[in-house]
């Protein structure tokens, strides 16, 4: 019967030669590590997961604090939080050179059109962290001064909750940033498009 036959991978639009069979499953090797752990024991990965590996431990912020929450973001550098763990230490004093926009504050009305600048001048892949309740939504500063939520200019990536949050929900949320990036989830802007 035809679909007994093997099947060539190429006929499913890869680039390989290689016999795919239908009823051949994991060899007992596999089946006994899995396949991720045989990734681990063996220390072979693919380009692409390299490359967001060094991406996640190179991840360089942008020097930029709107209010209160930018006390407990600087905080981060301090040896007792110590970001250098993650290589994300050297906040960058120019978004050309920057992966990273926290938003620690508040963003006034005034103060959207320069971080709009700076975030379309933050080069590809760029995430951004909304932190504290005022970044992400205007938390309790409900007027007519104060943005209901910075993604409202810019796409999202992470939300830290909390007034403020400690310097510890911020690492959380950075690793949480980093986790999702090593498992391929793709930054907000390709997700939910950036608002012209
Ligand atoms: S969330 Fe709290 S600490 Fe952060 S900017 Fe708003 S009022 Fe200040």
């Amino acid at each position: 019967m035809a679909d007994e036959q093997p099947t060539r991978l190429r006929d499913y639009g890869l680039q390989s030669e290689r016999l795919l069979w239908p009823t051949k499953g994991p060899s007992r090797f596999e089946e006994e590590l899995g396949v991720d752990e045989l990734e681990r024991a063996l220390g072979i990965t693919t380009l692409e997961k390299a490359v967001r590996w060094a991406q996640t431990k190179s991840m360089w912020p942008d020097t930029f604090g709107l209010a209160c929450c930018a006390i407990e973001m600087m905080s981060i550098v301090s040896a007792r939080y110590d970001i250098a763990r993650f290589g994300m230490e050297a906040f960058r004093s120019s978004p050309r050179q920057a992966d990273l926009l926290i938003v620690s504050g508040r963003v006034a009305h005034k103060m959207a059109a320069p971080l709009r600048q700076i975030y379309d001048q933050m080069l590809e892949p760029k995430w951004v962290i909304a932190m504290g309740v005022c970044a992400s939504s205007g938390g309790m500063f409900n007027n007519y001064t104060i943005l209901q939520g910075v993604d409202r200019i810019v796409p999202v990536d992470i939300y830290v909750p909390f007034c403020p949050p400690r310097p510890e929900a911020l690492m959380e949320g950075i690793i949480r940033l980093h986790e999702a990036h090593q498992a391929g989830v793709p930054p907000a802007y390709e997700r939910v498009g950036v608002a012209t």
